[in-house]
């Protein structure tokens, strides 16, 4: 393991990315190095450091020797590199979005116009929330009592594939705001926008250490990196098999974390919904970025008497889909993620014809090259299939019946997941008595995949822990010191 000059670097979809790791403020390579396949075509595009248990020591060192200097900053000093950073992303979307397409293939226009630019908001929302957010003075039985927040200490950041650069934000930058140092593993299948991130903090002056990166193989380096006994604080996204496993490693050095985990969302439709509105936000709700959602709509329940004219329109919709390159604008669906990913997928279509459900459109894979699978609709679903318990990740479509509010409240909440729910009504009493009654972090009333940056995300049951987002994501990365001064009264 050695300090590089950006030694090693690929250049993806025109732009230079280093592909070493990223530690106290300089490039770091490792003797083994890992290959990026791009979903389009199974072709590599780079080959990156695979880090061990030395770079994940070196990498928490580094944040562990930075934490003082950040901290001291102050609310206000981190709130203005923050800000610069996030100027900085947004000035460089066109970069970040080609990288990341090539990388895991979102649509580049979905990138390039939304995605990239919360990323930044993100940054911004939280230099902003970090100073707002307020400490506590007040005078009781003769003492001034004053409760301060204060920075955690390093923190480690490990993060899944299906949308990189903006998912890591979510944690980074309340981290950051809150003065904690980071360490952040992107997931080995998707590690190269994250490493472009690393630069732009260069850029916007942060101090050497603040902010690293660590690439390589989860089980490798993310072990040894959720292991060491110099982090305060964990924040995971990922799957809950993954989740347990750190939580051990969390458990051993009795540090904090977050989980955000998977889901097996359930999208309701009513009779009584505008049902274009509805197929749209369903569809959306299902197919954005391929079925790699962590809170996809996966369960679509339909009512009864308006199902069939549902079916034919979102089948109208499947149908219409153009699959193919997500360089090209005129893409609506891109690659799968992996070669294994989309054998997974393709192992859930055949269950759900195994066990019955009726394949309405799709179910092939497409194309000779890269990971490309149709747009998949499967009617007649009931609870107890495969494809209607567990998170499927894929560009599947699960239609169940139903025929009342009661059956549909409790057939939703029958799964072990709660990222997220949808319903679709214009009746404002049945929408409000599902927001209630379903087990779920997030529910979504005639509109599907709204994410305000002050309000919360996570999940009940094994949809994960803690929240992200807004001030509730402050609170992890913050301890609270109460302080009483004796007033000699
Ligand atoms: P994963 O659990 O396999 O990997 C997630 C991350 O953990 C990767 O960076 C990986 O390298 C790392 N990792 C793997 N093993 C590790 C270990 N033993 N110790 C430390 N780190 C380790 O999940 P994935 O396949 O990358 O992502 C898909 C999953 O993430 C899905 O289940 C999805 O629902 C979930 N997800 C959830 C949210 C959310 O906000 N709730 C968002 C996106 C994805």
């Amino acid at each position: 393991m050695t300090a590089t000059a950006d030694l090693n670097f690929a250049v993806v979809a025109g732009h230079r990315v280093p592909t070493d790791h990223w530690i106290g403020g300089e490039r770091v390579a490792s003797p083994g190095r890992f290959e990026v396949i791009t979903p389009i075509d199974g072709s590599v595009i780079a080959e990156v450091a695979a880090g061990g248990a030395e770079e994940a020591d070196m990498a928490v060192r580094a944040a562990h020797a930075a934490a003082p200097g950040w901290a001291a900053l102050g609310v206000a000093g981190r709130s203005q590199l923050l800000h610069r950073l996030a100027d900085l992303i947004d000035a460089n979307v066109d970069r970040l979005a080609a990288v990341e397409c090539a990388d895991m293939a979102m649509l580049l226009e979905s990138l390039r116009l939304r995605v990239i630019h919360r990323a930044a908001a993100n940054f911004r929302n939280y230099a902003d929330l970090a100073l707002a957010y307020e400490e506590r003075d007040w005078h009781s039985n003769g003492t001034w009592n004053r409760v301060q927040r204060m920075p955690a200490g390093p923190a480690a950041v490990i993060t899944p594939w299906n949308a990189p650069f903006m998912l890591s934000t979510w944690k980074v930058a309340p981290a950051l705001a809150a003065g904690c140092t980071v360490v952040l593993k992107p997931a080995e299948w998707s590690p190269l926008s994250c490493s472009l991130l690393a630069d732009l903090t260069a850029e916007a002056g942060f101090p050497p250490g603040a902010f690293n990166v660590l690439q390589g193989v989860g089980e490798q380096v993310g072990a040894a990196l959720v292991s060491h006994p110099l982090l305060r604080r964990i924040s995971f996204t990922g799957s809950p098999e993954t989740a347990r496993q750190i939580g051990v490693s969390a458990a051993r050095n009795l540090v904090p974390f977050t989980g955000e985990l998977g889901g097996k969302g359930p999208l309701i439709v009513f009779e009584d919904a505008d049902l274009d509105a509805a197929v749209e936000g369903a569809y959306f709700g299902l197919f954005f970025n391929q079925g790699q959602c962590c809170c996809a709509g996966s369960r679509l329940f339909v009512e009864e008497k308006v199902h069939d004219r549902f079916v034919e329109k979102v089948l109208q919709k499947a149908k219409a889909q153009k699959v193919g390159d997500p360089f090209d604008p005129e893409t609506t669906q891109g690659p799968q993620v992996s070669q294994e990913q989309c054998d997974r997928i393709m192992g859930y279509i055949d269950a759900g014809k195994q066990e019955g459900a009726k394949l309405l459109t799709g179910g092939r894979r497409l194309g000779e090259r890269g990971y490309f699978i149709e747009p998949t609709v499967f009617g007649e679903v009931k609870d107890d299939m495969k494809i209607a318990r567990e998170e499927i990740f894929g560009p599947v479509m699960n239609i169940l019946k139903f025929k009342d509010v009661d059956e549909v409240v409790r057939r939703g909440n029958r799964t072990f997941y709660g990222l997220a729910a949808a319903v679709w009504t214009r009746d404002i009493t049945k929408a409000h008595r599902l927001a209630n009654g379903l087990r779920a972090g997030t529910v979504w009333i005639n509109c599907y995949d709204v994410f305000d940056s002050a309000a919360p995300f996570g999940g009940f049951k094994m949809s994960g822990f803690g929240r992200e987002l807004g001030e509730y994501a402050l609170e992890l990365y913050s301890e609270v010191k109460t302080v009483y001064v004796n007033l000699g009264e």
